[in-house]
């Protein structure tokens, strides 16, 4: 396997003879000079990827098997003319200035091509008791808002945020931004700032001895299923995420997240990059131990000198790396069978003749089943169709443009197993088609099946067999220490040398600014095999308010 590359300007320079051999300074590899990149998949990652590539002169093709960009984030449109137009995936947007500055480093401003809108309140949740919690940006009105459960509140969130600021400052340069190619990740010197913040306990025990409160532990904790886990289960190192919803706000996209992917597509060709949409990959083509190009479904050959792997990592393993590339590493079919997988989800997206405009743009309903902590649930092996957990997205309040005046689109996620797990799906679809309207006046949407005008529904099986998720696994891996860090999937493939890895089953993790981070490393390793060195403003720390921007360079 590679040595990490560290620091920012290592490996520049040296390689400047196309097409031959030699050993590379960043990874101490010998391997041809990279020039051409083939990217599998126009989802998030991809469409990072080529920018970054592109942006720095490389010559990109992105190999998309759908006709429109953006994998579980392209949308879709509802009705007899198409006239709704819903996301299909990501709804939140944390952290915008990594993406900002993945146009940046190209020489290009996000806002020529999409508009970030900041929502507030972040989140509305819902609770068992029939309480609810607004969660802010603005620390006086969150103060507020936990105030309603205690006037002892208020302090503990000070105390939290005091101490997620310290935690992010580390975290994000330390553990996610970075290659964590190697064991090195778990050095002693790496860890030890990070001891402090007790990594070992859960989530869940962390915020609770802040909060001793359920409803507010819950609320910021309830993430830990979009990383395939609970929060009794989860390390209560990923206390950052609600972290930084809470200290950078969370924010949409004009025009939606498929206008995002839009976007980034557009930016990319801006760049150089050439897109073949249409066209699925059938294999990536290995031979004496390097990823050479890719054979189409067509039947066409492309030649690369180096191939990232966009789409969904256990089923793009599975199916498009030859078996004997994979033998004995870690992305054996075996492998892949025995590792843990987040649960799916269950999607409704509606058009309504109506507009819920009252309401905040996302909600969260947590019923006491949220709470449950048997084996069965903890392993999302249940389908709960009578009280279940949801998140419903109601973007027409901030941003219009999806439905004709005076109708508005919803979208609502119930969290189900993945199709590991025996459940009848089309009785499953039937009844929660049933329940939903039902269930939605709980969060304030009353009486939405007389407003319904267009509707569509995705199981675990349209996540798996339309957009190629394993299981329809939508979370990736799970985020359990087993599968963290250089122990999930590496970016750079250790085994098939010119193969990389992007998107949410790789290194750091499954949400939109991870797989940004994953974009910015695989980038990193390319660009040195290029012989262009590191790949410049990265790694990258959005700064806290008040503070200088930060920019760090790898540990
Ligand atoms: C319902 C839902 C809500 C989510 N909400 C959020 C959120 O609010 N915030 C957040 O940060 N994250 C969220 N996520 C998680 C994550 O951000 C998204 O899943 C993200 O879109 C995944 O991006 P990706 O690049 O890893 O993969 P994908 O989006 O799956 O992209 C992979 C691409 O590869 C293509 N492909 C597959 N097979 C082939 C082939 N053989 N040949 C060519 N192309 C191929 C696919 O068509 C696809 O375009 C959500 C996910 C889901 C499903």
């Amino acid at each position: 396997m590679g040595k990490v590359c560290t620091g920012r300007n290592q490996g520049a320079g040296s390689l400047r003879t196309p097409g031959r051999l030699q050993r590379n300074p960043g990874t101490g590899i010998q391997g041809r000079m990279v020039r051409h990149v083939i990217v599998v998949g126009a989802g998030p990652g991809g469409l990072s990827v080529a920018i970054n590539l592109a942006g720095q002169g490389l010559k990109v093709t992105v190999v998309e098997k759908d006709t429109r960009p953006g994998g579980r984030m392209k949308g879709l449109t509802l009705g007899e003319r198409g006239e709704y137009a819903l996301d299909t995936g990501p709804s939140i947007l944390q952290l915008p200035g990594v993406l900002e500055r993945i146009f940046l480093r190209s020489g290009k401003r996000l806002e020529d091509y999409v508009k970030l809108v900041p929502v507030d309140p972040n989140t509305r949740v819902h609770f068992w008791d029939g309480t609810y919690l607004d969660t802010s940006k603005d620390p006086a009105r969150m103060e507020k808002e936990v105030a309603k459960f205690g006037p002892d509140k208020p302090r503990a969130l000070r105390a939290w945020l005091e101490e997620g600021r310290e935690k992010y400052g580390i975290a994000y340069e330390k553990f996610i931004a970075t290659h964590a190619g190697s064991l090195g990740y778990y050095a002693p010197w790496r860890l030890a700032p990070a001891v402090r913040f007790k990594p070992w306990q859960t989530l869940y025990r962390h915020l609770d001895s802040f909060f001793h409160d359920d409803r507010i532990t819950y609320a910021l904790s309830y993430p830990s299923k979009y990383l395939g886990l609970h929060p009794t289960t989860c390390s209560s190192v990923f206390s950052v995420i609600p972290y930084l919803e809470l200290a950078f706000g969370v924010w949409h996209v004009d025009g939606g997240f498929r206008a995002l992917a839009r976007g980034m597509m557009k930016c990319a060709e801006d760049l150089g990059a050439t897109f073949r949409m249409g066209e699925a990959v059938a294999q990536v083509r290995v031979e004496a131990g390097r990823a050479v190009g890719v054979r189409l479904a067509s039947g066409e050959t492309l030649d690369a000198d180096a191939v990232v792997v966009n789409a969904d990592l256990a089923y793009a393993a599975q199916n498009l790396i030859p078996a004997e590339a994979r033998a004995g590493s870690r992305l054996t079919d075996a492998a892949l069978e025995k590792a843990k997988y987040s649960c799916s989800t269950f999607m409704a997206y509606y058009g309504l003749d109506t507009v819920y405009s009252d309401l905040p743009h996302h909600l969260i309903s947590l019923s006491e089943s949220a709470r449950r902590t048997d084996r069965e649930a903890l392993e999302d092996r249940v389908l709960d169709v009578e009280d279940p957990p949801f998140y419903v997205c109601n973007p027409c309040v901030t941003d219009a443009s999806g439905a004709p005046a005076g109708h508005s689109t919803l979208y609502v996620l119930v969290p189900t197993p993945n199709t590991s797990q025996p459940v009848d799906w089309a009785a499953a679809e039937r009844t929660l088609r049933e329940r939903i309207p039902d269930m939605l006046a709980k969060v304030g949407l009353k009486d939405v099946r007389r407003h319904i005008r267009a509707e569509r529904y995705f199981t675990a099986e349209t996540w798996r067999d339309d957009f190629h998720v394993f299981r329809g696994a939508v979370f990736n891996l799970s985020h359990t220490w087993l599968q963290l860090g250089p122990l999930r999937p590496k970016v750079k493939n250790p085994d098939v040398e010119g193969l990389y890895w992007v998107g949410g089953g790789t290194h750091p993790g499954s949400g939109l600014l991870t797989i940004m981070e994953s974009a910015n490393i695989a980038a990193d390793y390319l660009t040195r095999e290029a012989g262009k060195g590191a790949l410049p403003q990265w790694p990258y720390v959005p700064p806290l308010e008040g503070r200088p921007a930060a920019q760090v360079s790898a540990g």
